[in-house]
């Protein structure tokens, strides 16, 4: 699966343990290292270096992404406005077909018409839709630490990930030993 969508959600980042301010990762992309993050990120090289404007696109993206993906997780139904506003981001997509020789072998790629980021958009939105499309939507969670709030597709076999990974598993049992026997 691409999950270049849970990526994106997570880049509003909190910390596990409740001490470190809340953190718009997205704002790393205005700064020195942003080439490493974009590959990171979403495996991608070439791009020129985001203006503040394609970060705020981005962040209303991941606004969008984060009330749809509220909605799957309280098994509401997904506003029609969302739908379309998703939808938008899908027409930002167009590609096409490119037929390639290297010496007696032919290669067809699938290629973007325009590489910037509003394609980077498209195809975070297109990650998504596809997920929506494709997917079971019963397994996408949040972490269950309210510090924490990590969205992810839980993908073990008896679908009853809780946490996102050990760290918070482990802070949470601590917090629930020390609930049960009253300690501060
Ligand atoms: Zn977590």
């Amino acid at each position: 699966m691409d999950m270049s969508w849970e990526t994106l959600i997570n880049t509003d980042w909190h910390d596990y343990r409740g001490v470190a301010k809340d953190e718009d990762r997205l704002l790393n992309l205005l700064k020195p290292g942003w080439k490493t993050l974009l590959r990171e990120w979403w495996n991608i090289e070439g791009l020129d270096q985001p203006t503040p404007e394609a970060i705020e696109a981005l962040q209303m993206l991941r606004t969008l992404l984060q009330r749809i993906t509220r909605d799957i997780i309280s098994e509401r139904q997904i506003a029609e406005q969302d739908l379309e506003e998703l939808n938008s981001y899908l027409e930002h997509s167009p590609s096409r077909l490119l037929l390639t020789q290297n010496e007696n072998e032919f290669t067809l790629q699938r290629i973007p018409c325009t590489f910037d980021w509003s394609w980077l958009q498209a195809q975070i939105a297109a990650s998504f839709a596809t997920l929506l499309a494709e997917y079971d939507l019963t397994r996408v969670k949040q972490c269950a630490n309210p510090d924490c709030r990590w969205t992810y597709y839980d993908e073990s076999n008896s679908k009853r990930r809780r946490w996102c990974d050990e760290d918070c598993a482990n802070i949470m049992r601590v917090r629930r030993f020390r609930e049960r026997h009253h300690y501060p």
